[in-house]
């Protein structure tokens, strides 16, 4: 077994079949042979022209995917392309908007929309878990042979997005957002022990900076490639210049038995060496801004107290405003100006709320907690927070798009008149928040864009459709009990089954 290893590979542009020359040569390194069921998992959390350097693009995925061909000398048994985007759209309209349909006609691979599968229970048992069980979709329970092939990006709640976290995007929605909040570090390495990937190949070649779904294009020419996400996540940090061991998830996965940390400890080979990586990424700007600095001068202004961990909630409402503005200033250049001014408010806050006459204040998720007068009234906020261990992950709830719509609206409509505005949840969904905002602020609401409502809606019923066909058939949406695992389930314990 080759020891954690990472290749840094200059590649000029989006080229398939250079990038599938490179990542041959990857495989090739590394001795890595795919075969039997083979998924690869892309970063489609939201995509199209808008989004252009938020994605794995197409491009690259070819490039992946002719390369696993090229190597799989005795074929495989399936070969999917598997991704559950973000903000409550159909992966079928990211997949669509990314530019994907086109390439997987291209390549023979068939799309795993994660949605629409069935979902399967993988008990967990190492110490440091939040739950003794998760749920995934059937498609990576069952996978011999995994390649996360994510995004280089900077992410508002874990700092990155390199390889690790792109697993959020694993599980769907009601799943995905239970713990998506202060611990989201941990259940991203929690995660880790679900499925562990034979190879990583990571899209650096036009990376994203500074956000996550509206990132900033950065070229950095690089193709990152390995065998170990510890590893690979760890140069990837050094590239940018974070320590890894600050990005929590990437040190507790670590802690976890599933890679080293330390450079000394990982073989870094390719034709860029780490020095000429840092060189290109010099002055590359990552996330992890607190609200109250984010939104400092605009017309939102943002006051955060403690979430019940005790600290800044990191990975739940407070970074998911941040995005929702990021992507309604996409949609509408007019944003800023349209917006009213108006104080939002997260967790428990004792401070002062620097409010005029007529401007609304919204306390977000179920654990913010406020006294104080607003509009002249004495307002009490209950903190409406329920514990993690009475949240049971087979009954969570969830509301799709146009759920989440009518709730909204019915919301607004009952508050319009009043000076606060609670939004309930924990999280509170990105998309419920460009629901909000848009509608406060009147501006363009991405998801009434009239150049996409016919896309989005066709998309969105194909969804509805396949579902409804699963269901009529018998399928039920989860699986209680042992499922079936492929290869790349990582063996009883991660040391046992990871290069350490
Ligand atoms: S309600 Fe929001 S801010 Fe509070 S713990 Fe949950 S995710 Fe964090």
């Amino acid at each position: 077994m080759h020891p954690p290893s990472v290749f840094l590979a200059h590649c000029e542009a989006y080229d398939p079949d250079v990038i599938e020359s490179i990542v041959a040569g990857g495989l090739e390194r590394l001795g890595l042979v795919p075969r039997g069921r083979v998924l690869v998992k892309p970063n489609v959390v939201i995509s199209g022209p808008l989004f252009r350097h938020a994605y794995t693009r197409p491009e690259f995925v070819e490039g992946v995917i002719g390369a696993i061909k090229r190597r799989a000398t005795e074929g495989v048994a399936e070969l999917l392309v598997g991704e559950r985007c973000g903000i409550t759209i159909p992966t079928r309209y990211a997949f669509r908007q990314a530019g994907y349909f086109p390439m997987l006609r291209e390549t023979g691979a068939r799309a795993a929309f994660f949605e629409e599968t069935r979902q399967v229970e993988i008990p967990l048992s190492h110490g440091s878990r939040l739950r003794d069980t998760i749920y995934v979709p059937q498609p990576i329970a069952r996978a011999d042979f995994f390649v996360n092939c994510p995004k280089f990006k900077a992410h508002p709640w874990t700092t990155v997005t390199f390889s690790m976290k792109n697993y959020i995007g694993i599980q769907d929605d009601r799943h995905r957002l239970v713990d998506h909040d202060y611990a989201l570090s941990r259940k991203v390495a929690d995660l880790q022990h679900v499925i562990q990937p034979q190879f990583i190949a990571i899209d650096a070649i036009v990376a994203g900076e500074g956000r996550m779904l509206t990132p900033l294009p950065r070229e950095l020419n690089l193709i990152v490639m390995g065998n170990n996400q510890v590893a690979v996540d760890t140069v990837c940090c050094h590239i940018v210049g974070v320590d890894p061991r600050e990005v929590d998830h990437i040190r507790l996965a670590h802690e976890d038995g599933f890679g080293p940390i330390d450079l000394e400890r990982i073989a870094i080979g390719g034709d860029v060496s780490l020095d000429a990586a840092r060189e290109r990424a010099q002055g590359y700007e990552v996330g992890l801004v607190r609200v109250e600095k984010y939104f400092d001068g605009c017309r939102l202004s943002a006051y955060a107290g403690p979430a019940p961990g005790g600290d800044y909630c990191w990975g739940g409402c407070p970074g998911a405003l941040e995005e929702a503005v990021e992507v309604l200033r996409r949609f509408d250049q007019s944003f800023d100006a349209r917006m009213p001014r108006m104080h939002w408010v997260f967790g428990k806050y004792e401070g002062p709320l620097d409010i005029a006459y007529g401007e609304k204040v919204v306390f977000v998720g179920d654990c913010t907690e406020y006294e104080g007068q607003v509009g002249g009234q004495l307002v009490r906020v209950e903190n409406l927070y329920k514990n993690r261990d009475l949240v049971e992950v087979e009954s969570v709830a969830h509301e799709n798009i146009y759920e989440k719509m009518i709730k909204v609206g019915k919301r607004l409509a009952q508050t319009r008149s009043e000076p606060t505005l609670r939004l309930e949840g924990c999280p509170v969904s990105v998309a419920e928040l460009i629901l909000v905002l848009a509608t406060l602020a009147k501006s363009k609401n991405p998801y009434f864009d009239p150049r996409e409502i016919l896309g989005f809606n066709r998309s969105y019923l194909a969804s509805q459709a396949a579902v409804a066909l699963k269901r009529l058939g018998g399928e039920p949406y989860q699986i209680k009990g042992q499922a079936e695992r492929g290869d790349a389930a990582p063996h009883s314990s991660a040391s046992a089954s990871i290069h350490s």
